[in-house]
């Protein structure tokens, strides 16, 4: 990579001391594994907002879809101070080029998912999601979003960091005088990568870009790129990623000998059971692919979305 992707993330989680009690929740993962692909662009939406180190936490209560965010012991009413920051600060981020954002949970203005909103009678139900991080989503409705916490999940953290690596491609191919000719190769690359989460996406990007010529251009990147991430939202399950081992299998089945074919497909059946994580009928589909030339696979982003070295399909 020549340039590290650019990653906005709730600033407690680099370390920098901005809770309310003057402490930080620096995540390990984020600094010392991603920020060696990622460059961190630190957002602490309470100190930003204009609210001091250290300050008496706060809380949403209400209607969760448009909570006001309240001190928690003296009740002081922060919210428009909040939202008039969230509109200046989404505006102010578009310049930042951003390819995804981390989140940090729990937060009443940073947390994603599940943020406690409390109703008048003190009871709280985890359904909100903070001022600031609902602002973001509604602005970038496209953009890789994800919360600290559910990184350490596999499945998860492998899911978000194959889009984030995607959506970068994707802009790289923007950025660089993109035309009909290189969206066409684009697409080709991409193809089982997209399978393994929908292949109903790739049934229908397929269409889109086999009709694309009659399509402006514009229309056409807009298109694709709304299909590309909604397809990468969706779940690379077991299941799907088992269809596309075999899918690459079909390549090259007939060169394989009795023995290599049993061993592929034994090796396939004990990830399909999750004996063996993906890593392991990667590899040696990978071999294969060498051993015998397949130049269409070779090209494939399915075999390699995000580097090796972080070691995201050892788990999944
Ligand atoms: S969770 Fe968000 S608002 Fe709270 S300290 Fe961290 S960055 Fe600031």
């Amino acid at each position: 990579m020549e340039n590290k992707i650019r990653v906005g993330v709730s600033s407690c989680l680099l370390g920098n001391p901005v809770r309310f009690d003057g402490g930080h929740k620096h995540d390990r993962y984020i600094t010392d594994v991603l920020g060696n692909y990622f460059e961190f662009i630190p957002v602490c939406p309470e100190v930003e907002c204009g609210l001091p180190v250290p300050r008496e936490t706060m809380r949403l209560v209400g209607d969760p879809v448009s909570p006001k965010l309240l001190t928690t012991k003296t009740g002081i009413d922060h919210t428009s101070r909040m939202l008039s920051f969230c509109n200046r600060k989404v505006k102010e981020l578009e310049k930042e080029n951003l390819s995804a954002f981390i989140f940090k949970k729990n937060s009443p203005s940073s947390g994603l998912y599940r943020v406690k909103v409390y109703g008048n009678s003190g009871m709280a139900r985890k359904n909100g999601r903070g001022l600031f991080a609902a602002s973001m989503v509604n602005a970038y409705p496209l953009l890789p979003v994800e919360e600290e916490g559910r990184l350490q999940d596999a499945h998860l953290r492998e899911n978000f960091i194959e889009k984030v690596f995607c959506y970068q491609r994707w802009k790289d191919f923007l950025a660089n005088a993109p035309d009909y000719k290189k969206l066409i190769l684009f697409h080709a690359c991409h193809k089982l990568q997209i399978m393994a989460h929908s292949t109903k996406h790739l049934s229908a990007m397929g269409k889109l870009v086999a009709s694309g010529k009659k399509t402006g251009p514009k229309e056409l990147f807009f298109s694709y790129q709304e299909n590309l991430l909604e397809a990468l939202n969706l779940k690379a399950t077991v299941k799907k990623n088992v269809n596309v081992l075999q899918h690459i299998m079909g390549y090259f089945k007939k060169d394989l000998t009795s023995d290599e074919k049993a061993e592929l497909l034994g090796v396939i059946d004990s990830y399909s059971w999750q004996h063996l994580p993906l890593v392991v009928p990667l590899t040696l589909l990978n071999h294969y692919i060498r051993k015998y030339k397949v130049e269409y696979l070779q090209n494939q982003t399915y075999l390699e979305p995000h580097p090796a070295e972080l070691m995201l399909r050892n788990h999944v």
